[in-house]
């Protein structure tokens, strides 16, 4: 199956996801993290930076579009497409080789507002309210994906 549900009834829960993920991206993927504002995007990525070696303040690029981190030679690029009014903006910000690049870590909140253009993601989170918790929905988009969800749900 290229889906998987997850209940997420508290925020260690979600944290916990992350540091499941993280030894899974070591080598660079793709993610899109999907959700209405509040649902935890934010909170999850922060998780996974931090479990994937990054120290210091881990900002929301929900203002500056994208924060850029380096750890041992492997860029990650954290963008928040929130504030985007024209799906075309991606491209004229520049940031066409970031979201393209294969050796990176890209985490994408509100990858919907860059339009059809995006190339698709290894695994797409969509959170959703579920109670006082979040239920996590992941699909894999591509076999780098496929197998990060066999590695977590085997
Ligand atoms: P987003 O980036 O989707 O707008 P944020 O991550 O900034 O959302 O904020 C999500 C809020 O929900 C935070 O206050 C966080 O503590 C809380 N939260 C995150 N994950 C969970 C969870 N699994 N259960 C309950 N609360 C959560
Ligand atoms: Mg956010």
């Amino acid at each position: 199956p290229c889906t998987h549900r997850l209940e997420l009834p508290d925020e260690a829960a979600t944290q916990e996801l992350a540091r499941r993920l993280a030894p899974l991206v070591r080598h660079g993927g793709r993610i899109h993290l999907t959700g209405d504002l509040g649902a935890g995007k934010t909170t999850f990525a922060r998780a996974l930076l931090r479990e994937c070696g990054i120290r210091g303040r881990i900002k929301s690029p929900t203002f500056a579009l994208v924060e850029v981190y380096e750890v041992s030679n492997l860029y990650f690029y954290h963008f928040d497409f929130y504030r985007f009014n024209d799906p075309r903006e991606w491209l004229d910000a520049g940031f066409r080789d970031a979201l393209a690049a294969k050796d990176a870590v890209v985490l994408i909140e509100w990858a919907e507002k860059a339009g059809a253009e995006l190339p698709p993601p290894d695994l797409e989170i969509i959170l959703e309210p579920a109670g006082d918790g979040r239920v996590a929905t992941l699909t894999a988009s591509s076999e780098h994906g496929q197998s990060w969800l066999n590695a977590l749900f085997p």
